[in-house]
């Protein structure tokens, strides 16, 4: 069975993908994590992504996987340091990048093949399994979704601002529905939820509505 969700960055996503796989005693894949952790890699090794070769070369020599609720960037825990603005930012530019998304995808139907998964991102229902069984679009406007990641990261002690979260967003959001290759879509089978007035509870109420 393949669970999936998708939509645009903090619409819920992920909060909700982690419970329905517990409930259902399933894995849970974070794609967007994979997009992070390259980012993360591509940042450090100062990679010109411009330069196929290189690029290949890093992705040639680069492994993505989770154990236990963690993100592995070749073997090494990167959880917390793919969380940031920068990597934020980074991840969508690369994410853009054919090569990229040619490597994370294939892992992503490997992962999917194996075992039952719920995996969340902006092209599973569209492209990584457009057979999948159940398909969920989780969305909310721009200005609530800024303002749930502006209290994430003051939680964390990290200081934005509203306007400049919103921004971002709105820079994410629109290279992501706009990108040639994979873009953010909500496919005609898959059923959307708006999550503005709604807490997890009841989106989570209704998604087990919908799969029963
Ligand atoms: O979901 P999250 O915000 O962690 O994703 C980070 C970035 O990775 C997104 O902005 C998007 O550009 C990219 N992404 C993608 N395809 C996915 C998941 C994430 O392009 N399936």
């Amino acid at each position: 069975m393949i669970i999936a969700i998708d939509g645009p960055s903090g619409a819920g996503k992920s909060t909700i993908a982690k419970l329905l796989a517990k409930e259902f005693g399933i894995d849970y894949i974070d794609t967007g994590a994979m997009y992070r952790a390259v980012a993360l890699k591509v940042m450090g090794a100062g990679t010109d992504t411009s330069d196929a070769d290189a690029l290949g070369a890093l992705l040639d020599g680069t492994d993505v996987d989770f154990a236990g609720g963690q993100v592995l960037l070749d073997s090494e825990d990167v959880s917390g340091q793919i969380r940031t603005p920068e990597v934020s930012m980074e991840a969508s530019r690369v994410s853009a990048i054919p090569a990229v998304r040619k490597k994370l995808v294939a892992l992503q139907r490997e992962m999917g093949v194996r075992k039952s998964v719920v995996m969340d991102g902006r092209d599973i229902g569209s492209n990584v399994f457009p057979g999948a069984e159940h398909k969920f679009f989780i969305t909310a406007s721009p200005e609530v979704r800024a303002e749930r990641r502006r209290k994430e990261l003051a939680g964390k002690g990290e200081n934005a601002s509203f306007e400049e979260v919103l921004a971002d967003i709105r820079k994410r959001d629109w290279d992501d529905s706009h990108r040639a290759l994979n873009p953010l879509v909500k496919t005609d089978d898959a059923v959307e939820i708006g999550t503005d007035t709604l807490g997890i509870e009841a989106v989570l109420g209704a998604i087990k509505k919908y799969l029963q």
